[in-house]
């Protein structure tokens, strides 16, 4: 069985709908599939009826940005009840603060020699959550860098001025919501908070202590050691692995659905939680 329980689709940051997201997991041999998009339930509808029609297992799920110790940190809610009111005001939050935030980006490109940044942003944003990625899509529409990669490079990645994620609630809070919506809470891609070893644990630690319940030893891309690490981490918090690509769009092919590594036999996978 393959499972790709991290995926974005056109709803959030994502390239395509949640139809062709589906459809395209199909072709790729996934079994099972987790919409996850960033704040947002809106694709889920339409991702679960594709499923349903094509024969794919679907997991309702939802990526949350959070704040913790000075950095921003993803979490992933996988079978999420979504019409659960406490997920719902989480992510009405969310929303207000991704506005927020985007203001002040803005404000700090400006401060570096960028104008209309958050009007160029909100017309790629169309009304959709408005993120980093939009900002990356104006920069580089203005000449300012040269693709969406150096977007993030130059402007937008950790410790860059549009790097803003003082908004973001505390993990507490999201886990929280999202064990409040039946879901289980997920520590996403963490190896790419780019942590010492005792950071990692550190922050494993509190979101043991928030509830959390399962962690992604795989996402994306990795290598077998990598691998190995993360399921000998993942034992010694006792937590649950979930594994995913992180696919956001067909031309980053280290993201792409259903070519991550399988778990590691030690683990015990998430889906066990929802047996
Ligand atoms: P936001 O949710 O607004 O903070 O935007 C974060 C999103 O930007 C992530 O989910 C990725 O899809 C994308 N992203 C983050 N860092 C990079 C990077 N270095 N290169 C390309 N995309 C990135
Ligand atoms: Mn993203
Ligand atoms: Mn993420
Ligand atoms: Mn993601």
């Amino acid at each position: 069985m393959i499972y790709d329980l991290h995926a974005h689709s056109n709803a959030s940051d994502g390239i395509l709908s949640p139809q062709d997201l589906v459809s395209r997991a199909k072709n790729a041999g996934v079994d099972v599939l987790a919409l996850t998009d960033h704040d947002t339930l809106a694709g889920i509808e339409a991702a679960r009826e594709t499923a349903d029609a094509l024969g794919v297992g679907f997991v309702a799920g939802i990526e949350l940005s959070a704040l913790w110790a000075g950095r921003g940190i993803h979490v992933v809610g996988l079978n999420v009840d979504c019409s659960s009111g406490a997920l719902l005001e989480v992510i009405g939050q969310q929303q207000n603060a991704r506005l927020q935030r985007a203001h002040l980006i803005s404000e700090r490109l400006g401060k570096a020699g960028i104008k209309g940044a958050f009007d160029g942003a909100s017309e790629f944003a169309q009304g959709l959550n408005i993120g980093r990625p939009h900002f990356a899509k104006f920069l580089v529409r203005e000449g300012y860098v040269a693709n969406f990669q150096a977007a993030f490079k130059t402007y937008l990645g950790a410790g860059k001025p549009g790097d803003v994620k003082q908004l973001w609630p505390s993990l507490d809070s999201l886990v929280g919501a999202i064990k409040a919506a039946g879901g289980t809470a997920v520590l996403a891609h963490p190896l790419k908070y780019d942590m010492t070893r005792s950071r990692l644990c550190t922050l494993l630690a509190e979101f043991c202590a928030s509830g959390g319940e399962a962690v992604e030893v795989v996402s994306g891309s990795q290598t077998v050691q990598e691998t190995k690490n993360m399921a000998i981490i993942a034992q010694q918090f006792d937590l649950y692995a979930s594994c995913g690509s992180d696919f956001h769009t067909p031309d980053q092919p280290w993201q792409e659905l259903g070519r991550s590594a399988r778990l590691p036999e030690v683990c015990r996978p998430v889906w066990q939680c929802w047996a």
